[in-house]
Parts: structure tokens; sequence; C-alpha cells
């Protein structure tokens, strides 16, 4: 257990974006025997393929032995964590201090993200098309960026007042670059990157927090770090399909792994897109017999899925929120959540108890330790997860994942137990 935490704190540390972290997926799979689905003619069983879509979202494969529209196993995770994204037009000065102007991505207490460093990750597209790739914060004696929230002395008519989604604004989420002019940073940003003020229109810059992981706790039973949300998910569905090493699955073992879900799931690299059919009538064209809607249809219908997401745990300080009885219990293993949704289970994937029934099965022979739970009490507010997106594709899916405090901060809790027997529960999955 000790071995995977250690791989997976270096390999959360090193992917703090999307596209991080779908760079760091291409290596290892490289380095595991996968190849571009692309460079394959046909497929047969044991190929390891994988596909890049617009940098943001992969998907990788293990052709089993079955036929594919017999059904396949889909384990789906998220790549994306809430961040601060700039605004198209960033960089202003005012009093002396020069500012980039930001715009927070996903479900984010915005105070949690003032008085901490900031690293500054992402890409830019020049106009000619050149993507620049920028990194700053991360390395050893790099400097940072930060949102300096304001000094108790003076907070008490502006800020004290304020209910807490407004303790620091959308608005007043701007980051320090420097004492020197605009037009000193920008004759900086020529010079290091290439790059013009526009340029910024054709960016995806995002600040991170810009600490690592950390064990936590005396026992250090816990990990505490930034992007765990989904990220112990995704890393544990990758680790999930290193573990089959040569052996063949029974059925095709495909890994999901998607952008844009902490923004709703919208765009072409999100889960509410319709690549996830690309893939599949690529994988049936090429593993034999002529792909057709029909096909394509029943495939997906007989698809098996598990969303992969982390969920709350409970918490003895905030309890207020939970039924006990109902709660995620941290270091209790997996959590197999039947359905996740507010009031009356409003616009929720709830799984088919005949499913549920066979992923318990599977997961008990495998010895793997699971938990029951909703997510808080009732009416007390709510998430979501794409299992809705994979169901109504015809795909039977069921919510698991390990639970978590401080969900959505810089620097989320999990336990080491429950990360690592969400990766057994995913490879008893695949088989
Ligand atoms: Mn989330
Ligand atoms: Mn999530």
């Amino acid at each position: 257990m000790e071995d995977y935490i250690a791989r997976y704190r270096d390999f959360l540390d090193r992917s703090k974006t999307e596209r991080l972290f779908v760079r760091n997926a291409v290596e290892r799979a490289r380095e595991h025997g996968f190849v571009p689905a692309g460079e394959k003619e046909r497929l047969a069983s044991g190929d390891k393929v994988y596909f890049v879509n617009r940098h943001k979202n992969i998907v990788l494969a293990v052709i089993g032995a079955r036929p594919l529209d017999a059904g396949f196993r889909l384990v789906a995770a998220h790549v994306d964590s809430p961040r601060l994204d700039l605004k198209p037009l960033p960089l202003y000065e005012e009093g002396g201090i020069t500012l980039l102007k930001s715009q927070y991505y996903g479900g984010i207490k915005k105070y949690q993200w003032a008085s901490i460093p900031l690293s500054l990750i992402g890409t830019v597209i020049l106009k000619s098309g050149e993507a620049v790739g920028v990194e700053i914060g991360e390395a050893p004696g790099d400097p940072v960026f930060t949102i300096p929230d304001l000094l108790p002395h003076l907070a008490k008519k502006l800020q004290n007042e304020r209910t807490t989604t407004e303790v620091i604004k959308g608005e007043e989420l701007h980051v320090i670059v420097g004492l020197s002019l605009k037009s000193a940073i920008l004759e900086k940003l020529k010079t290091v990157y290439g790059m013009e003020e526009e340029d910024f229109l054709s960016a995806e810059l995002e600040l991170v927090p810009a600490f690592s992981s950390r064990d936590v706790g005396l026992d250090r039973s816990l990990v505490g770090g930034y992007g765990q949300d989904d990220r112990v998910c995704a890393f544990a569905a990758l680790e999930s399909l290193w573990a089959l090493e040569d052996r063949v699955p029974e059925s095709t073992a495909v890994v999901y792994l998607v952008d844009k879900e902490e923004a709703g799931n919208v765009g072409s690299t999100g889960m509410d897109s319709g690549y996830l059919e690309l893939v599949i009538e690529e994988l049936l064209a090429k593993t034999g017999g002529a792909p057709g809607g029909e096909r394509l249809r029943r495939t997906l219908w007989n698809g098996r899925a598990l969303s992969a997401d982390v969920t709350v745990a409970y918490d003895p300080v905030f309890k207020a929120v939970h039924d006990e009885q109902n709660a995620a219990k941290l270091g209790k293993g997996i959590v197999l959540s039947k359905f996740i949704g507010p009031g009356g289970k409003l616009n929720c994937q709830d799984a088919d108890a005949e499913y549920v029934a066979e992923i318990r099965r599977l997961l008990t022979a495998a010895g793997v330790a699971y938990q029951g739970a909703a997510f808080g009490k009732i009416d007390e507010g709510g998430g979501g997860t794409v299992a809705r997106y994979l169901s109504s594709k015809g795909l039977q899916v069921l919510n698991a994942g390990p639970a978590m405090l401080g969900m959505h901060s810089p620097f989320e809790i999990a336990s080491k137990f429950d990360a690592f027997e969400t990766f057994r529960a995913f490879k008893a999955f695949f088989g």
C-alpha cells in the first residue's frame, strides 16, 4: 500500500492540470505497452491502445477475449479539478502593483484560495499556432503567485459582514505578478514565451496550489493534497490497467478519463460529448465486423461501468450535515453510492439493484473493503457525477470511489487505505 501511495503522490504532484494528467498518463501507458489506437489497423485480444482527445481527455483500452458487443467494462473518472483560470484580458497595474485577474473554475469556496502560494500552469497557443508550455511555481526555487487577503485590522466593515461565498468575491481573485510595470511584465512574457498580450485570448493557464501533497496525521494514515477529486480515482483506474500485465481480460477493459466535470461536463472533452461512441465505433471496426448504429448502441447497452469519483466522508466537526448511519467513514474502504442526488433523487442516476449486487459479489470475492453511503442529509445540498451521462448511453453504472474531507479545497484529505482499496476494486472489476 505504501508503494502504491508513493506512486500516487508523485503522479498527483506532477499532474495538477488535466493536460498534465493526460500527458503523464500517455507516458506511463507507453511504458506499459500501450500504443495510439491510430497506429493499429486491426485489434486482437490482449492489444493495448489509447486515444487522446484534444489533449484533455484520454481513453485507454485492453482488448478482451469476448467480442466487444457482448459487453465491455469501463471505469470513468475526471482529471480536471477546481482552480482559478485567467480572464481573457487578465493583466493590469494599479498602485504600483501588477496583477492578473482570474475566473474561478468549478465549485470553490473562494476565500480558501487567498493567502496561499499558487503556481501558474498551462498552454498558450500563439497566433502562429505554436503551442508554448508555461509552468511557474512548481520547481524548487521558482517564484509563486498569491492573492493577498485583507488584513483583519481593516476587515471590520468591508469584509466581516459578508456571507461565506463573498468573503473573497469572484472579482477580487487577483494574483500578484510583481512590482514591475505592466509593460515590463509584457516584455518578459515576450522574451521568455514569445507571447503578446493578445495571446492570453488563446491560452489555458491555470492557477493551482503550489505546494505538494503530504502525509497527514501522526499515524500517516491520510494523504493531504490538491486535486485528489478526482485524480485519486483516475490514478487508481490507470494502475488497475497496468496491473493486468499480460493477462487478457474476459471483457474489454476501458478507462475513460474526462475533463470539464467540475464545470458541468459540457464540451467535447467532457463526459457529455459523443467521444465514447467514436472510440467504441473504432474499436468495433478494428476488432472485426462492420460497425453500425445498431451494433454501436447494443455494445453501449451491454457495457458495465463504474463512475469513479470521490464522495463526502463523515466529518465529526460538521456532523450536522450527515445522517451518521448513512455516511461514508474514512478508512473503511471504497464507497458504493447507489444514487447521489438531492431531495427526491432529482436528475440522479439510481443504479439497478441487480447491478449493485453484482459489484458487491465481485468485491467480496476479491476481498476488497467497501461500504454503502448517501451523500449528506436529504435536502442538505448535493452533488453529481458523470454516471448520468454514461447511463443515458445505455451502460449500467454504479458510483464508486473513496470518501474525502475538505473536498474542493486546495488541500483535500483522503485515507491511504481507501485510495488503495479503490485501486483494488477497479482491478477486481476488470478481472
Ligand atoms: Mn468535484
Ligand atoms: Mn469529482
